[in-house]
């Protein structure tokens, strides 16, 4: 069975989603592949699809380009190589859960627990697929920037504070519980968004409902935003003297013989696990920093981003011409020529889509370009400018970096 191309659907390895280059598969682990389950899985989309793969903004793994016959082919090897899948609804934990030493409370413990509770509760099979929970810890890698229907976070240890749909900002705090209690209030949580239909999500419950599971809890307070750690650091210490190094693939994009060659050099450095992050990061868990180190300098030479001001991570760009059918530019070859020009920074960044659809990027970007059939619609922070009336990658590039010039200048401007 396949799912027709469409924002909001939800490619599985079971339901592989229909798009321009072939069927999508995306996955998401409760943990991390060791050398041997990753290589598998690298060399089995090589065999069957087109050999690529994305690192989504959710820290899932995508792969493309495969025929009906390739996508099962594909699932059958992965059975077979006993890969950690997540099960629906996905239960996320940070990525580096249960060894991260600065985690308030042990999210994997919590999150095991509602996995359980949900996989033998009568309603699951009545749950949108889209549906989200998420347990962060408190550690290094705060997952606020997720979008969740149910999310706990550690205020202290064994304490948790509850809230449903958006962010980490935009959740609505329903109070603050014991973690023996969290699986019964996930449970009936579930059960009410349940009810209110197979595609129902958490801002869909009614305010009573809301308000009654509040009566339930302790009040809370919301915590000061966190930090992002993708753009604060790529090294993490770990609890047990280990230590995880980050890597990050242009456009969150890699190809599965650079996925192979960078685990196969990185053998002799006695990699133990690699985990994908959200903000599309690679992370390589390595006994000693100085191991750590050496896996940098293979994912340097491998053409990864390694440090985190790098001017790739600012710019954004979907799959695009020619590996997606309905595009209508090369997002990926403008994007890269634009982010060489350093004019795109965090305050700015750059997002090149290929269609209107902006697979990559929800939010808003500093400059966006849209591919159109005969030129590209430029957005500058939410407000359109005059189209570009060409498809020349030459031309296109010169028209957005003047925009960026002037854009730059504008900012420079004191207020009138
Ligand atoms: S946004 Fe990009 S990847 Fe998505 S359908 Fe359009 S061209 Fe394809």
């Amino acid at each position: 069975m396949t799912t027709p191309l469409r924002r909001g659907a939800c490619p599985t390895l079971q339901s592989p989603m229909q798009t321009g280059d072939g069927l999508l598969v995306r996955m998401g682990f409760s943990g991390g592949l060791c050398a041997d389950q990753l290589t598998a899985l690298a060399r089995s989309a090589q065999a069957h699809g087109a050999g690529q793969f994305e690192i989504t903004a959710r820290g899932n793994l995508q792969a493309r380009g495969f025929s009906p016959q390739g996508a099962q082919q594909f699932a059958q090897d992965l059975a077979a190589a006993s890969l950690p899948f997540r099960a629906h609804p996905q239960v996320e934990t940070a990525p580096l859960a249960g060894c991260d030493p600065h985690e308030r409370s042990n999210s994997l413990a919590l999150s095991s627990t509602i996995a359980s509770v949900i996989a033998s509760a009568e309603f699951t099979d009545r749950l949108s697929p889209k549906l989200a929970i998420v347990v962060d810890g408190g550690g290094q890698f705060t997952l606020d920037a997720l979008n969740a229907d149910i999310r706990f976070n550690a205020t202290v240890s064994g304490r948790w504070r509850l809230s449903t749909g958006g962010d980490g900002r935009s959740a609505r705090i329903l109070g603050e519980l014991d973690e023996a209690n969290a699986a019964a209030t996930t449970t009936a949580l579930l059960r009410a968004i349940a009810l209110q239909g197979p595609a129902a999500r958490a801002r869909d419950l009614p305010d009573e409902t809301i308000q009654g599971l509040r009566r339930t809890l302790d009040p809370a307070q919301a915590d000061p935003p966190r930090v992002n750690a993708l753009v604060a650091a790529f090294e993490f210490h770990l609890a047990g003297q280990r230590f995880a190094r980050g890597m990050v693939p242009p456009f969150g994009a890699i190809d599965a013989l650079t996925l192979i060659s960078l685990i196969e050099r990185s053998r002799q450095q006695d990699v133990c696990e690699f985990r994908f992050t959200p903000g599309r990061m690679l992370l390589a868990l390595t006994p000693t920093v100085e191991q750590g180190a050496a896996v940098v300098n293979i994912a340097r030479s491998l053409d990864l981003i390694v440090e985190p001001d790098d001017a790739r991570l600012f710019a954004r760009a979907c799959a695009g011409l020619p590996g997606c059918a309905s595009g209508h530019l090369e997002t990926r070859v403008l994007a890269r020529r634009l982010a060489a020009s350093q004019r795109f920074t965090k305050e700015f960044p750059l997002h090149v889509s290929g269609c209107a659809k902006q697979c990559a990027v929800r939010q808003s970007a500093g400059l966006t370009l849209i591919g159109e059939p005969t030129g590209v619609a430029p957005i500058v922070n939410g407000r359109s400018l005059d189209r570009i009336e060409t498809r020349d990658l030459c031309a296109i590039e010169m028209c957005a970096l003047s925009i960026a010039g002037e854009r730059a200048i504008a900012s420079r401007r004191p207020a009138p």
